[in-house]
């Protein structure tokens, strides 16, 4: 990316904002670049897509073309990087029949405001904040496109408890982790700790992981399986100074997120395909009783689970010889095994699937 021209494409974007930016898009030839949208997708969404390409072609002068005889060098303009913002739980009363279970699933609601109303308020600063840099966004309510490709997902929540002193937010990768999710999820959570200064709640569930919108083998308006992809709670609706931030803070939120995103499409390496695709992994046992889950990959993480002859672990990372998963059964105990303490088996791995 050159800063110069950034910096006039965002002058440039300014202005366009400044304007009605729908009509403007009308005016605008079409982008040389074609979104990567799958064509078959039955939900259209929401998208506030203003491309670099598209203003630099709406206020270049066209260039004369080269005379036949000089062969100037191609010079290939890269695709400007495409994020999805899904916003949780809006017009979740549109999901398709596949996820009409989730129809009814409205999120939190504490004192007035309800988790969409949020959601959709920070996703609009993110997305304005990524725009405004040449990131192509897709502002996407409940329903995903089928097959949902982008260089990043992110689907935003707010948490609710029914105990009002919890408070601080989550994260998570898909059940399934890519490399690239891992890095994504580790980017926004250093830039939102950071920069909301917010407390973290570790206590991801597996339905956090399983969210349905990551489920691409069950489901059709699912991100795509070369999506990198995460889940954020950004706080609890239900505690009160958590909703007071949420109220007085939002900038700073969403530009925390934006900044996560940001840096994760700066560093990841484009050339490392292998990255985008999540490694399969199956049923382990314990090769003999007693054989702990430890909090952290250390033989001096707090053990959370001890495990019998029956217990069986569904890792879904490995990391310096440990694995990190779930027990069966035990779906709120997420935490490391020492993987040379366990065996494969051919037993076949379920899919959690949640909202
Ligand atoms: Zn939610």
């Amino acid at each position: 990316m050159v800063p110069q021209r950034w910096l006039i494409l965002c002058g440039v974007m300014l202005l366009v904002l400044a304007g009605c930016s729908r009509q403007n898009e009308a005016l605008v030839p079409a982008p040389l670049i074609q979104p990567r949208l799958a064509a078959s997708a039955t939900a259209t969404p929401e998208r506030l897509t203003i491309t670099p390409a598209a203003i630099a072609t709406a206020v270049a002068p066209t260039a004369a073309p080269p005379p036949a005889t000089s062969t100037p060098a191609p010079t290939a303009t890269p695709a400007p990087p495409r994020v999805g913002i899904q916003v949780g739980h809006w017009k979740t009363a549109d999901l398709p029949d596949e996820l009409a279970r989730f129809r009814t699933s409205t999120g939190a609601y504490s004192d007035g405001t309800s988790e969409a109303e949020v959601n959709l308020d920070i996703a609009q600063r993110v997305a304005l904040l990524l725009e405004a840099e040449g990131i192509v966004v897709d502002l996407l309510p409940a329903t995903l496109p089928v097959n949902y490709q982008a260089d990043a997902f992110i689907t935003i929540h707010a948490d609710g408890s029914t105990s009002s002193s919890a408070r601080g937010f989550k994260m998570a990768t898909p059940w399934r982790t890519s490399a690239a999710s891992q890095q994504l999820y580790e980017t926004l959570l250093a830039e939102y700790a950071a920069g909301t200064g917010l407390p973290q709640d570790g206590a991801i569930t597996v339905n956090m992981r399983g969210y349905y919108a990551f489920n691409w083998r069950r489901h059709r308006h699912a991100i795509a399986k070369t999506t990198p992809a995460v889940i954020i709670e950004m706080g609890y609706l239900t505690n009160s100074t958590d909703r007071a931030f949420f109220r007085d803070q939002p900038d700073r939120i969403a530009t925390s997120i934006a900044a996560g995103v940001r840096r994760y499409l700066t560093e990841r390496d484009l050339n490392d395909k292998d990255a985008l695709i999540a490694r399969e992994f199956t049923i382990h046992r314990a090769k003999s009783a007693g054989a702990t889950v430890h909090a952290t990959p250390s033989d001096s993480g707090r053990v959370l689970f001890t495990a019998s002859d029956d217990t069986r672990f569904m890792p879904f990372r490995e990391q310096n010889g440990w694995y990190e998963g779930v027990v069966r059964g035990e779906w709120r105990v997420i935490g490391w095994v020492r993987a040379e303490q366990w065996e494969a088996t051919d037993e076949p791995f379920p899919t959690p699937t949640g909202q």
